[in-house]
């Protein structure tokens, strides 16, 4: 599995730096993010280095599945049963700030704000 040592998500994956980690397992995982935007703020994050959904091929279509899937069980356990918003932003163009993939995991008991 490849990994970038500089990568804070990769750090976080491996266990090197702290997170509020919610979910693992041999490929992702999911935690807190350190500056809520919403009542439940969570990050879903492929252990391997994968810079953004730009760089994702068909090698990744089950990861990218996994990830998706995992967003609704982990919106029930965590205070947000009745829906959610995921929100992935790739690349310069998308507003990406850190380089490694990971999908936003937005709720709480109400709506949470909306761009479009
Ligand atoms: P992006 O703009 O790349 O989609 O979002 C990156 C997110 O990662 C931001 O919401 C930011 O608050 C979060 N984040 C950045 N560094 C850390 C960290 O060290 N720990 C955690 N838990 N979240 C982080
Ligand atoms: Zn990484």
């Amino acid at each position: 599995m490849t990994h970038d040592p500089t990568c804070i998500f990769c750090k976080i994956g491996q266990g090197q730096i702290p997170a509020k980690k919610v979910y693992e397992d041999d490929d992702l995982v999911a935690f807190h993010d350190i500056s809520p935007k919403a009542p439940m703020h969570l990050l879903i994050v492929p252990k391997q280095h994968l810079v953004s959904l730009q760089q994702a091929d068909e090698s990744h279509q089950a990861l990218l599945g996994k990830m998706l899937v995992l967003a609704p069980k982990l919106a029930a356990e965590n205070g947000s049963p009745d829906g959610f918003r995921t929100i992935i932003n790739t690349g310069r163009v998308g507003g990406q700030e850190v380089y490694h993939l990971h999908v936003h995991l937005l709720g709480g008991p109400s709506p949470v704000g909306r761009m479009l």
